[in-house]
């Protein structure tokens, strides 16, 4: 699965942030990795980290086992980066109840730590990390 092209993205939770390559001439981010950029086809990348902030773009909820280190139900979603839509990754979303879930909606990253590759998925920004009922903002 990693390879030296992709082993930038899956190490990159490493430290908690989302990283893509992205066109040194034109700005464009590039997803999956490629050597070319898809908009001017300039070879010089560099890989950028991002925000972590999308929008879910399309879900769907398995009621299935379907991974092995998942247990069903899971939700699948496809998210849209906010520094560029048409960027998107198929991803899990977590910390959502199924009830919950509306296209458009906010999402933050996170990582799942498997062996050596983190894993991004998507968690509400209405549900942030440790949520415990408390506003970690302090707002009313
Ligand atoms: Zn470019």
């Amino acid at each position: 699965m990693l390879t030296e092209s992709n082993r930038f993205f899956w190490t990159s939770g490493a430290d908690g942030k989302l990283r893509f390559l992205r066109c040194t001439a034109c700005r464009n981010y590039i997803h999956p990795p490629s050597p070319v950029c898809d908009k001017c086809l300039c070879r010089e990348l560099a890989v950028e980290a991002v925000s972590g902030r999308a929008t879910l773009a399309a879900v769907t909820v398995n009621h299935q086992m379907w991974m092995p280190n998942m247990e069903p139900p899971y939700v699948v979603g496809i998210v849209e980066i906010e520094e560029q839509d048409s960027v998107r990754l198929t991803t899990n979303i977590v910390a959502c109840d199924e009830a919950d879930l509306a296209i458009g909606m906010s999402l933050q990253v996170e990582f799942q730590e498997y062996e050596d590759v983190f894993l991004p998925v998507f968690r509400p920004v209405s549900s942030p990390p440790g949520a415990d009922g408390k506003n970690p903002t302090g707002d009313a």
